[in-house]
């Protein structure tokens, strides 16, 4: 398999994770695999499994790692992520994950893990702000609504606060993702692979230094 495009984004919560992965899976025509978007669809089709999620989501609370990795494993299996490769969103949150994930690609291991830098008070900001589509999952936020009155540009369902967007929640989140999250970065440096991006200035700013980051790693993995 030709290394290049097999990423992990890292970044607290709304650092703007989602959108900037959905860009990156259309650039380099690869999946994204997005550990919450799942667990969401999960939560929307009433699922007992959605149903248990939903109780950690909604509190904030990281889903179990077992759960998580036996989903991510099962994703990663299919055989779509093993032509160009592959976009993890969210996923690994934990070291444990992250040494699990390490296992399962084994030889194929991930090229490159992506930190996207955010200050703690913008990311406040940007949460309370955040909406997003009932429906699909598409993210707006209040400074970015959709065209007619909160209803879905994509596909005309209603755009609403997401419901683990609470004060309680996103404060219980942030602190996970120090406790948990952000030695990953550490971990990831200390295996050669981390690339530090500043998340600050347009959506489209941040493409293009995520874009170059990326194409500088697969010039350097083809040199080899
Ligand atoms: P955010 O957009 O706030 O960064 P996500 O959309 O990635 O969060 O995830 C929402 C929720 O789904 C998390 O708060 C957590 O409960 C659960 N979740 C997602 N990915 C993971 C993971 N890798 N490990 C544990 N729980 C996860
Ligand atoms: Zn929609």
């Amino acid at each position: 398999m030709v290394p290049g495009v097999r990423l992990v984004i890292l970044g607290k919560q709304g650092a703007g994770k989602g959108t900037q992965c959905v860009r990156l899976a259309r650039h380099y025509v690869v999946p994204h695999i997005s550990t919450g978007d799942m667990f969401r669809a999960a939560v929307r089709m009433g699922t007992e499994f959605g149903m248990r999620a939903r109780e950690y989501m909604d509190a904030g609370e990281l889903i179990p790692d077992e759960v998580v990795i036996g989903v991510v494993k099962e994703r990663l299996e299919q055989d779509d992520t093993k032509v160009r490769g592959f976009i993890l969103d969210g996923f690994p949150r934990t070291s444990n994950q992250a040494e699990q994930l390490a296992a399962i690609l084994g030889p194929n291991d991930v090229d490159l893990a992506i930190d996207i830098e955010v200050p703690m008070d913008v990311v406040l900001k940007r949460l309370a702000g955040r909406r997003v589509c009932s429906t699909c999952g598409t993210n707006f936020s209040t400074a970015t609504p959709p065209k007619y009155d909160w209803t879905c540009d994509v596909c005309g369902g209603e755009v609403v606060q997401r419901e683990d967007d609470t004060v309680d929640a996103i404060k219980r989140r942030l602190v996970l993702y120090e406790e948990q999250t952000e030695p990953l970065i550490t971990w990831y440096l200390e295996r050669d692979k981390l690339v530090s991006i500043d998340g600050m200035g347009t959506p489209d700013d941040v493409t293009q230094r995520l874009v170059r980051a990326i194409d500088r790693r697969r010039d350097a993995l083809r040199g080899r």
